[in-house]
């Protein structure tokens, strides 16, 4: 059986990639953080695709969670690892600079870039002795780009995008290979408060993006076929970001 996590994985795009790496034949992880209910509903479409699954709870931006949960996984399954981590889970808080408070900067730094830092720390070891792993991380145009009202978020984005291609020349002799994923604005949960129709006009492609359309770059980068790719960053987006 081939292993992989998805962080974030009960909603939205996190849901899409699960689908995606269940149909690729792996046993998909489920990591969520509260929703148990849509979690359940993502193992369920796992098993539809004809794969199996479990649900891990645990919240990224807590250190001592990521590593029982995690801990207590590799202790009941001691002949097994992790060959493929989605670092997906991300939120956002948004406001102009001049009036973030101080939780909605740690609180947007902690889950995105903490979570990525915790997660993927403890998975890589795993990785890098069986000389193989796949790490993708969704991080964002907000990333790259800088986007007003997201300080805290692009600065969040941009924190991973530094570290994916820092980690890809520390791990690359071992085969094991670390990208990342930027979308632009895609149709979930997040982006529900946001005016599509005025938006759009913004966009190349006049439209928001699907999860499964990020899934596709996510899993592409996740599977063997990525083989030469590492350290890099793959734009999602509809050509909003040239
Ligand atoms: P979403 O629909 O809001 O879903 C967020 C997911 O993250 C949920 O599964 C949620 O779990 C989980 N999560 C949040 N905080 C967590 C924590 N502390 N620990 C564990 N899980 C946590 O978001 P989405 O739009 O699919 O976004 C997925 C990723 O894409 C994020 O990193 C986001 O920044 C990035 N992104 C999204 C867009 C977009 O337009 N949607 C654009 C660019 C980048 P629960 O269900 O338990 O709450």
């Amino acid at each position: 059986m081939k292993y992989a996590l998805v962080t974030g994985g009960s909603r939205g795009i996190g849901r899409a990639v699960c689908v995606r790496l269940a149909e690729m034949g792996y046993h998909v992880l489920i990591n969520y953080l509260a929703n148990e209910e849509e979690a359940g509903k993502t193992l369920e479409r796992v098993h539809e695709a004809g794969n199996s699954g479990a649900l891990l709870k645990f919240d990224v931006a807590d250190h001592a969670q990521v590593e029982n949960v995690l801990g207590k996984w590799q202790v009941e399954n001691p002949d097994e690892y992790i060959e493929v981590l989605v670092n997906n889970a991300g939120i956002r808080k948004d406001n102009l600079m001049i009036w973030m408070e101080n939780s909605h900067w740690q609180d947007v730094l902690d889950t995105n870039l903490g979570g990525f830092f915790y997660v993927t720390r403890f998975l890589l070891k795993n990785m890098l002795v069986k000389k193989y792993g796949r790490i993708v991380n969704v991080v964002s145009l907000s990333g790259l780009k800088g986007l007003p009202g997201q300080v805290n978020y692009s600065a969040a984005k941009a924190g991973i995008i530094g570290a994916t291609k820092a980690l890809a020349q520390e791990i690359g002799k071992k085969r094991v290979t670390v990208n990342a994923v930027a979308p632009g604005f895609i149709k979930t949960d997040m982006t529900k408060d946001l005016n599509e129709d005025e938006l759009k006009n913004l966009i190349p492609l006049n439209r928001f993006g699907l999860p499964g359309e990020v899934a596709e770059a996510v899993c592409f980068l996740a599977s063997e076929k990525a083989s030469y790719i590492t350290g890099e960053v793959i734009s999602v987006n509809g050509g909003l970001y040239t």
